[in-house]
């Protein structure tokens, strides 16, 4: 038996058995709280057959789908992406459309965009914007010219017939071109380099916005901080760019033999087989004659993809190419000479994130991954992820366990970033928690410790985890949606439910929705479904409001010599918790308690009876610091 369980054991003893009328019944209380307290119901949406009262996909689920077959030519020189798209959209709600929108976030960089006049404010600004943003030259259907009309980021398409309920297509294309901004912005970029440009191409093409059960079409402009809500589906990719340039992207390489020499092709075919990182093309031939298919004029790369919601890639004449496998996954790196020597270590770590996750939470569900260095800090892609550290170890790991992470959340359980960034974010830092410990002195982040946590959220009129990261303090991004989250499920899954019944809860949450579009109050139904437990309380503390936490040891009392003590506890905050605790007694001994949450059902004040003759010299709640108390200072008591 754990110690664990023999708490647990002991606190049912002392709850449970027969109490005298001498005694004090256990824990006694005072001090209701008011009404509508924390324990409340959560007032969520009513479930229906798509989204069911357990927070899992109904039998009526559905969500639409846009395939993408993509030509696309990048010229170096003028950094201009120039490209064509036919897409497939399938209407697969109960509605009929005569509408449709699309995104066009590279209009993000014009000048008199929404993001570059808020520029400054939000977490992610687009300072210094400039350009034409995307120049969209012809929209038809079947050979007939359709009406587009633009709004920033987003433009309307009306269709030459209204698209059917339940199955019916429209089928599409649309011509474009941008040219990507000279100046290195979030999510994608040019980095000019010894060896040649890195390009790091995302958000690069007119895509379907999405149209669900829950907001109708989903057409919240592109900002800056508010990332991206998008369909799953096929992409069939021909990417045409200078000779010298190695490509890597989302999707599975379906040309190889014509964009590799053979001996390079040689090596991959080995490296997809190898557990150690086998190189594609080395630091050495980079450049070289001999290091590229021989022939005059660009190449063409071709990817496809299945099941993903959107399309990255990257391209340069700089890149170093290695390549290994986890278990049948190839592994790739691009870098450019400037990343060594760490990035040699780089496929390693995507092995040992990968394997971690696919262990914990769920298997990675695609054929390929890939690191990129480049411009861009970390961001993430179906596939493909972009991690800007060059000189450090362990903020190379931190960033590729980070990026890779979002291949669960929100590559794979679909949820809408731009008004959610919590459950991508914050699911994924989560999960980065227990994968950072798998390479060597990585170590955990020191923002999200509940000591460093609780110095946070003393400060007034903080916004909750669930506010729009678009709206959010630009300053708190990073610890509201990502580390705050985290900690949140830390302290579920390791003070509330336990590791099993919290992993259980999750998984089914991973399983349920992979390749689906949870809203949060799907997320919040099915955790306490699966794992057993109203946690109203839980969400509205920690996700729906900014309530602190503060229990307090208000008083001790024992007689001398006498069985029996006293302990008076309270909760301070607006914010419940289980309570834990240490006792220490005059001969040195100490011994645990914990009371489950339920406890401060009708007060905030409890008297906990304890039996012993052995003098208490000292109490202590939360003795190991595991929870974001924010006054620290009642905390213990001593004699
Ligand atoms: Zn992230």
């Amino acid at each position: 038996m754990s110690k664990l369980m023999l708490l647990v054991a002991l606190l049912f003893v002392a709850s449970f058995c027969p109490v005298s009328s001498a005694q004090t019944p256990f824990p006694r209380v005072s001090k209701a709280w008011p009404t509508g307290t924390i324990f409340a119901p959560l007032d969520l949406p009513a479930p229906n057959a798509m989204r069911n009262g357990a927070g899992s996909p109904g039998p009526a689920y559905w969500q639409q789908q846009a395939d993408y077959v993509i030509e696309v030519e990048l010229n170096e020189q003028s950094r201009m992406l120039k490209g064509k798209e036919r897409i497939t959209y399938v209407n697969n709600s109960p509605d009929e459309l005569d509408y449709v929108w699309i995104h066009l976030e590279q209009n993000i960089f014009k000048a008199d965009s929404i993001g570059a006049q808020l520029s400054g404010q939000t977490a992610i600004g687009m300072k210094n914007a400039s350009g034409d943003g995307m120049i969209v030259t012809s929209v038809s259907s079947m050979g007939e010219a359709l009406q587009m009309s633009m709004y920033g980021t987003i433009a309307r398409i009306v269709p030459p017939k209204t698209i059917a309920a339940n199955g019916g297509q429209f089928v599409f294309d649309i011509a474009w071109s941008f040219v990507v901004p000279d100046k290195v912005f979030r999510r994608f970029g040019a980095e000019k380099l010894e060896q040649g440009i890195v390009f790091e191409l995302a958000q690069w093409f007119p895509a379907m916005a999405v149209y669900d059960d829950v907001y109708g079409w989903n057409t919240l402009p592109y900002i800056g901080t508010g990332e991206f809500y998008t369909n799953f589906g096929s992409y069939d990719v021909k990417i045409t760019v200078p000779r010298s340039h190695i490509v890597v992207a989302t999707g599975v390489l379906q040309n190889a033999g014509e964009v590799f020499t053979a001996e390079q092709k040689k090596r991959r075919d080995l490296a997809a087989k190898s557990d150690e990182t086998i190189m594609v093309c080395g630091p050495s031939e980079v450049g070289t004659q001999g290091s590229r298919p021989d022939g005059d004029g660009p190449l063409t790369w071709h990817f496809v993809a299945h099941k993903v919601r959107t399309f990255a890639f990257a391209s340069s004449s700089a890149f170093i190419l290695d390549a290994a496998s986890e278990n049948g996954i190839l592994i790739q790196s691009a870098y450019p000479k400037e990343a060594l020597p760490l990035w040699k270590k780089s496929t390693q770590m995507l092995k040992t994130a990968i394997r971690g996750y696919n262990k914990r939470w769920f298997p990675y569900p695609y054929p390929v991954a890939t690191n990129v260095n480049g411009p861009e800090g970390g961001m993430e892609y179906p596939m493909i992820i972009f991690c800007g550290a060059r000189k450090s170890e362990a903020g190379l790991y931190g960033v590729t366990t980070h990026e890779i992470g979002h291949n669960w959340f929100p590559m794979l359980v679909n949820t809408d970033e731009r008004r959610h960034a919590w459950m991508d974010e914050g699911f994924n830092s989560f999960i980065n928690l227990y994968s950072r410990p798998d390479w060597p002195n990585v170590g955990v982040r020191a923002r999200g410790t509940p000591a460093n946590m609780a110095r946070f959220m003393r400060q007034e009129n903080l916004a909750p985890i669930v506010t729009q990261p678009d709206r959010l303090d630009r300053r708190h991004l990073g610890i509201i949606e990502y580390s705050k989250t985290a900690l949140g499920l830390k302290i579920l899954r390791e003070e509330v439910l336990g590791a099993e019944r919290f992993d259980f809860a999750f998984k089914k949450y991973i399983q349920r929705w992979a390749f689906k579009s949870p809203r949060p109050a799907d997320f919040f139904r099915l955790m306490e479904d699966a794992a057993g437990m109203d946690l109203a309380w839980f969400w509205r503390g920690w996700f729906l409001t900014s309530s602190r936490l503060d229990q307090a040891v208000v008083s001790v009392s024992q007689r001398k010599k006498k069985e029996g003590a006293k302990i008076i506890f309270e909760n301070r905050g607006a914010m419940v918790m289980p309570l834990k605790w240490t006792i220490t007694y005059g001969d040195g001994s100490v011994s645990e308690h914990r009371l489950a949450v339920e406890i401060w059902f009708n007060s905030n004040r409890i008297e906990v009876p304890i039996k012993t003759t052995r003098k208490i010299v000292q109490v202590t709640i939360d003795p190991k610091v595991r929870l974001p108390d924010v006054n620290r200072a009642n905390n213990a008591w001593s004699d």
